[in-house]
């Protein structure tokens, strides 16, 4: 089994998803007493949230590198940076490593082609929605189309994420909200929502929903087990 190196913290309840899953994933891959080998640095998210605010992608960029650095000084094979939206650094976080970046898009579209669908709606911070460090490779390297939503809709959602999910609090009324947001996109079109923030599976589950969801903390989780246990 290789050893998978992850950054976490962004937010830590989302992490504890990853940590969750990654020793289920072994579990029931391999039976018994086994459990995935890892190598954690959890940041301290207030920080980040500060920079993310200011624009300062560049700081982002060279502290999530150091902690990437210290996984693979601690003997990790393979990386993943457990949050759509710090993807936006996934290039200069791989520069400085030797080891693999799982990227996230390659997660969700090996989720899409398990569920053959094409065009995905795409939930996240502003950043994942509206920049196109997710969207760019799901369609040039991948072949998937992606709506997000409205301008309301997109606000709506990324504010909730901060001042919600990312603090542990999951609200039946905001919940509702990204329910009739998910029919929005469905009605454009929408073959499989993306949760495309590693928070929002906890707020919204496949029950509440007709359409197929990729969740990214499972998608990504999937691909790494792939890697480590191959
Ligand atoms: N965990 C979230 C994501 O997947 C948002 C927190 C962050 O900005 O990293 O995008």
């Amino acid at each position: 089994m290789k050893t998978i190196g992850l950054l976490g913290g962004m937010s830590w309840e989302s992490t504890i998803g990853y940590y969750r899953l990654l020793n289920e994933g072994v579990r029931d891959r391999l039976g018994g007493l086994h459990s995935c080998k890892l190598i954690m640095n959890s940041v301290d998210f207030f920080e980040y949230e500060a920079l993310m605010r200011k624009g300062d992608w560049d700081s982002i960029g060279s502290e999530l590198s150091k902690a990437a650095q210290s996984v693979e000084a601690g003997g990790a094979d393979v990386l993943l940076i457990g949050t759509n939206t710090m993807h936006i650094v996934a290039d200069k976080i791989q520069a400085a490593v030797d080891i693999p970046l799982l990227h996230m898009a390659d997660a969700i579209a090996a989720s899409a082609a398990k569920l053959d669908v094409n065009k995905l709606g795409l939930l996240g911070t502003a950043f994942t929605m509206e920049k196109d460090f997710l969207t760019r490779p799901l369609l040039e390297k991948h072949g998937l189309d992606v709506v997000v939503p409205k301008r309301e809709a997109r606000d709506f959602i990324h504010q909730t994420i901060f001042s919600e999910l990312c603090c542990g609090k999951l609200e039946d009324c905001t919940r509702d909200g990204y329910l009739n947001v998910i029919a929005e996109l469905v009605d454009e079109g929408a073959e499989a929502i993306v949760l495309g923030c590693t928070e929002i599976g906890l707020l919204v589950r496949p029950q509440d929903v007709d359409v197929p969801l990729i969740d990214t903390v499972q998608a990504h989780v999937d691909a790494a087990l792939e890697v480590a246990l191959a």
